[in-house]
């Protein structure tokens, strides 16, 4: 695996998981702490002038609780994909430095889910009980899909699971390179593996313990070889000057790996975030340029650019996706209809029209199945 672990933290509901114990044997020498250590172990992480920085270090070993399908926070002000998330874990061994979790999470450790049992139970229990629609249900949003899969093989498992659901696709959404197991599965055309893709310079001055977008686009690669469908999310775009120079080099990249057919979607979403996250991000990275731009707040309450130069910059963008994949399914990421009539030239008047867009990119491929 790429990332250090210095700790394993585990909860006293979980000792005897397999997943527990398979993840301490993958670990090695690595300390463990039990019971009362655990808590000592937190009350010494937060005082830590960084306890995120440290707390990717650690991983907690946990119990989850509750529903294990849940629809993405999106917002009633904007069109939203109508994506569920399931899941696995939240925190993220990477540091990207605009990254949302440093203001949503309240706990600077790496948690991961290992009642996995009771997970897949909740899963098909969910994916029945609403058997009358299709679900795209993502593990990428609280943590990364595939960062931790080294210890906890989770992605294998899914990918043959969503394999045989007639009512469900898996989008697994990574900056990582770690694909090397979902090599040797049949997808069916049910996964869509995403990366997550900027300009070459904010990846490797803002996107900390990352992939290159050379490793990111050549995993891309294998896995289209191997039946996988792929996703590309250009979020969040950075407006710097003359940014369009960057990501269209970006574009150019994906379009030498990967054959348009393979791509089940694009999503683009310009830098948004919450009030608080510029303070977070000041104190962990010092003043970030593009975190001081002219931003109003929007009717979700987050921070974005004024509505005309978002519609500017997707208009660039899309022009420069639609030259190198002129089918590409392109979708944007919490924007509202007027957006993306005049960004995308989409009429997308709702939450259902989208969700009916993106479906039809996983669920209707019969013929791979
Ligand atoms: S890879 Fe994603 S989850 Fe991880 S730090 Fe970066 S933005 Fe956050």
């Amino acid at each position: 695996m790429n990332f250090r672990i210095d700790q394993v933290w585990v909860g006293p509901d979980v000792v005897d998981e397999p997943m527990t114990k398979s993840i301490v044997q993958k670990l090695g020498n690595v300390e463990v702490l039990e019971g009362a250590s655990v808590e000592n172990g937190m009350r010494k992480l937060v005082m830590e002038p960084d306890p995120f920085r440290r707390g990717k270090r650690i991983i907690r070993l946990l119990k989850f609780k509750g529903n294990v399908v849940r629809p993405c926070p999106g917002t009633k002000s904007y069109v939203c994909c109508g994506l569920e998330i399931l899941h696995i874990g939240q925190g993220c061994p990477m540091d990207c430095a605009y990254c949302a979790l440093q203001a949503y999470l309240n706990s600077p450790v790496l948690d991961v889910f290992v009642n996995i049992g009771d997970m897949y139970a909740g899963l098909s229990e969910y994916l029945e009980q609403n058997s009358g629609q299709f679900h795209r249900i993502c593990t990428g949003e609280f943590t990364d899909s595939l960062a931790l899969d080294p210890l906890t093989d989770l992605a294998t498992g899914l990918v043959s699971l969503f394999a045989e659901i007639p009512n469900a696709s898996l989008e697994l959404k990574t900056k990582t390179d770690q694909i090397t197991p979902l090599l040797d599965l049949d997808p069916k055309g049910r996964t869509v593996v995403s990366f997550s893709v900027n300009a070459g310079q904010i990846i490797r001055k803002y996107e900390l313990g990352s992939c290159s977008l050379k490793q990111r686009l050549n995993a891309a690669a294998h896995l289209q070889e191997n039946g996988y469908k792929l996703g590309f999310h250009f979020d969040p775009i950075i407006p710097y000057p003359n940014f369009e120079t960057d990501y269209y080099k970006t574009i150019h990249d994906i379009a030498v790996h990967v054959r348009p057919e393979s791509i089940a979607w694009v999503s683009m979403g310009v830098l948004r975030f919450v009030p608080q996250l510029k303070d977070i991000v000041l104190a962990r990275f010092g003043a970030l340029p593009f975190f001081h731009d002219a931003f109003l707040r929007g009717l979700d309450g987050k921070l974005r650019l004024h509505v005309n130069r978002r519609i500017e910059v997707y208009k660039k963008l899309t022009g420069c996706l639609r030259d190198y994949f002129p089918q590409v399914r392109l979708y944007l990421c919490m924007e509202s209809t007027h957006v993306w009539r005049q960004a995308l030239g989409i009429e997308m008047e709702n939450n259902d029209q989208l969700a009916e867009y993106l479906n039809e990119a996983v669920c209707c491929d019969d013929d791979s199945r």
